[in-house]
């Protein structure tokens, strides 16, 4: 194993290291002793310090969870209603106008509506005013109870909804695909900002709110699609590495098979919207799963 390289006096977001520890991680990786801003200490690995992965005792996603207990206080409701379905735009491809309603073949619209990552069928109607009416009926009654749970989550829940909800850069980096250099040149032109972005200099802590991630990413991967003939992802562990050719998708997925639990690659042809999973399995890379379509 290589020599850890010394990360001694150097801060990471909120956290200053003061020394390396005699202890190492289960794995054999060097820990570092940290002192937080809020002057609790902790012993953190060089790659979490050095990606970003961890920034703080853990104290910097409480005070990012203040904050967004703040915003949803402020936020989410007003005079009863969710706004973010109010704010929430329309897709730039809707031919309606109306969030959840599309026109089908035969002229009819159709409603529809997301609950937790399910689509709901609300049915098909002649006009787009009744379309739009059974949508709004929808929102009522999905979207009310959920942002009544929200209201009444208890401490340990709230921990957990924040702890899912708000990620750091390495986490978004997981979502996004992207390396640290590609990550910083999305958030230094503004494509993905910060929900919480707090600090200074090197003690500067910034956390990113899921939703906008996974936007981001869906952008990224329409525009990799309209781009590219071929697309070639490798997934690791559920980390999307996008990579340009199927020589380089292999060579990735086989050295990650190793240090990996889960390894396969994805696969999209953009001629006719062909999408495969590639199983590396004996690394034969047989194409599994073919659309129907
Ligand atoms: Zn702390």
């Amino acid at each position: 194993m290589a020599k850890a390289k010394d990360l001694t006096g150097k801060t990471f977001g909120k956290l200053e290291v003061l020394h390396r520890s005699p202890k190492r991680s289960k794995r054999g990786r060097a820990l570092w002793v940290c002192r937080c801003e809020c002057e609790a200490i902790t012993e953190v690995q060089s790659h979490h310090l050095l990606s970003g992965s961890i920034i703080s005792c853990g104290c910097a996603r409480s005070d990012a969870g203040k904050a967004m207990q703040q915003y949803n206080k402020e936020h989410l409701v007003k005079d009863g209603v969710y706004t973010h379905l109010l704010t929430s735009k329309v897709r730039s491809d809707s031919k309606t106008g109306v969030k959840g309603v599309t026109i089908t073949k035969n002229g009819k619209y159709q409603a529809r509506i997301t609950v937790k990552k399910q689509h709901i069928h609300l049915g098909l109607f002649n006009t787009l005013e009744e379309a739009a009416a059974a949508r709004k009926e929808a929102e009522e009654k999905y979207f009310k109870p959920l942002l009544e749970d929200m209201m009444t989550m208890n401490k340990a829940e709230i921990k957990k909804y924040i702890d899912t909800t708000l990620l750091t850069k390495q986490e978004a980096m997981r979502v996004t695909g992207q390396n640290i250099k590609g990550f910083d040149q999305t958030v230094a032109s503004g494509n993905l900002k910060p929900f919480y972005d707090h600090g200074e200099g090197r003690s500067r802590v910034r956390l990113y709110h899921r939703d906008d991630v996974e936007a981001y990413a869906r952008q990224a991967e329409k525009r990799r699609r309209e781009t590219y003939k071929e697309i070639w992802t490798v997934v690791i562990d559920g980390h999307k590495r996008p990579v340009y050719s199927e020589d380089e998708a292999r060579k990735m997925a086989e050295e990650a098979a190793d240090k990996s639990s889960e390894v396969y690659i994805e696969y999209y042809r953009a001629e006719d919207g062909q999408e495969a999973f590639l199983n590396p399995n004996g690394y034969g890379f047989e194409p599994v799963n073919w659309a129907d379509s």
